[in-house]
């Protein structure tokens, strides 16, 4: 059984991934990096892909990841 991980991928405003490193504010720590800073964070699952909508805050999609961690396991539980 392939193990299913529920994470969050911060996310510029194009939608693009953002791996930089940035401040606790979400901007860029490298102003030189072409980093247009953290506009969403969309919560990615390995089995489903994009789960939801983008969150404008992680502060939001720290929770829509747990209950899509707990959705997971539900389902599990009932196979
Ligand atoms: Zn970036
Ligand atoms: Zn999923």
């Amino acid at each position: 059984m392939a193990r299913i991980t529920v994470s969050i991928e911060p996310q510029h405003a194009d939608f693009t991934k953002c791996e930089h490193e940035v401040k606790t504010s979400g901007r860029p720590r490298d102003p030189e990096s072409g980093c247009t800073g953290r506009a969403q964070f969309q919560v990615v699952c390995s089995e489903h892909g994009a789960v939801g909508k983008p969150h404008y805050l992680k502060l939001f999609a720290d929770p829509a990841a747990i209950e899509h961690r707990q959705e997971h396991r539900a389902a599990l539980a009932t196979r």
